[in-house]
């Protein structure tokens, strides 16, 4: 009797060993263009004395975001990268250490990088941030053909080409893009409050884009009123400061995704549908140049390193690693077969998907 309760006992926790190796739903968020610099070594001095950039008040950038060395600078830039995801999952792109993650492609700009990442494909095709609705397929399309995943993918854009990168109309996923309202005909009270505000909104980007808070709260709320199974996020005010060559802007934008991030972190792990049943993947489209040649505003193939990106992984099944240090080359194509696999698929498709990154999913 002793025997069998043992065998019982054991059954059950290999039982949830293996459910727990798994994940039953993938959060994939995106921070247009920002760099590998920033989220290894935290704010930079030179950017940041530098009266073009400055926005006429280093002190603040100095106030919020300086410390003595690289860690305690991050850590103060992206607080939930650097406590949560550091001590569970893994933060892959330190240039310094030898961990390379790259553009695959060669253009470094941003519908190519979304494409390149939601595809696992390079496609050289893909060229222009005004390309149309995108011809191959992506792993969120994939995921909303999969019997247990379809019609729980939903995807939140503060860009309006998010519409053709995803191929809103083939795929069949909702694609709420720029100034989309959320909540189709029946809108929470919540939505209702969210578009009002978000039409009425100020808008330095116009109808293209619009400020990552909109995009952001009608993402959580469809996270907490829909339960998608596959949710992905993608806010653009990093790379449009910077592009503006405003530090502080950039970095606040940075800082507020990295609280935003760990708002849904909060919201999964005391879920039942979600909690330790979740991956999140966090990553960017391109690199951008640096402050020695006054290019850390712009990326494109012009500018030099603007291939270099990062990415972070936390999960049930990727191990804890931390700052990945190992002398290794990543390429962003591998992004979509990694979140297959988190997912326990194989993404397949007609064009060709890069293979995962090991290190990322627990056999
Ligand atoms: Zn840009």
């Amino acid at each position: 009797m002793l025997m069998k309760k043992y065998l019982l006992l054991s059954f059950i926790l290999v039982a949830n060993f293996c459910i727990a190796q798994q994940a039953e739903n993938i959060i994939i968020i995106t921070t247009d263009g920002f760099r590998w610099q920033e989220v290894f070594k935290g704010m930079d001095s030179a950017i940041a004395n530098n009266k073009r950039f400055n926005q006429g008040d280093s002190s603040y950038l100095y106030e919020k975001y300086w410390g003595n060395d690289a860690t305690e600078r991050r850590k103060k830039l992206l607080p939930f990268l650097w406590s949560t995801v550091s001590a569970h999952g893994q933060l892959y792109g330190n240039r310094t250490l030898g961990n390379k993650v790259n553009n695959a492609n060669p253009y470094w700009f941003s519908y190519p990088g979304y494409s390149e990442i939601m595809t696992g494909y390079a496609d050289t095709a893909v060229n222009s941030n005004n390309y149309p609705p995108n011809p191959n397929v992506t792993v969120l399309e994939f995921f909303n053909q999969q019997p247990k995943l379809k019609g729980k993918v939903a995807a939140f854009g503060a860009w309006d080409a998010f519409d053709r990168i995803l191929n809103e109309k083939r795929s069949g996923i909702p694609v709420i893009s720029a100034f989309d309202a959320s909540g189709g005909k029946t809108p929470t009270t919540q939505q209702k409050l969210i578009n009002n505000m978000l039409a009425d909104s100020y808008k330095p980007w116009l109808k293209e884009e619009c400020l990552d808070v909109f995009t952001h709260y009608a993402a959580l709320e469809e996270l907490k009123t829909k339960k998608p199974k596959v949710l992905y996020i993608a806010y653009g005010e990093t790379d449009e400061w910077a592009h503006g060559g405003q530090y502080r802007n950039y970095l606040d934008a940075a800082h507020q995704v990295d609280a935003w991030i760990k708002q849904i972190w909060d919201f999964v792990q005391n879920d039942p549908q979600y909690k330790n049943k979740t991956a999140l993947l966090v990553t960017t489209d391109h690199g951008r140049g640096d402050i020695i040649k006054k290019e850390w505003t712009d990326h494109g193939s012009s500018i030099q390193d603007a291939y270099q990106i990062w990415f972070a992984v936390m999960g049930p099944n990727t191990p804890s690693g931390g700052e990945m240090k190992s002398d290794v080359q990543l390429y962003q194509k591998q992004f979509a077969q990694t979140m297959a696999k988190l997912m326990g698929y194989t993404f397949k498709a007609v064009h060709p998907i890069a293979e995962e990154i090991k290190s990322a999913v627990k056999k």
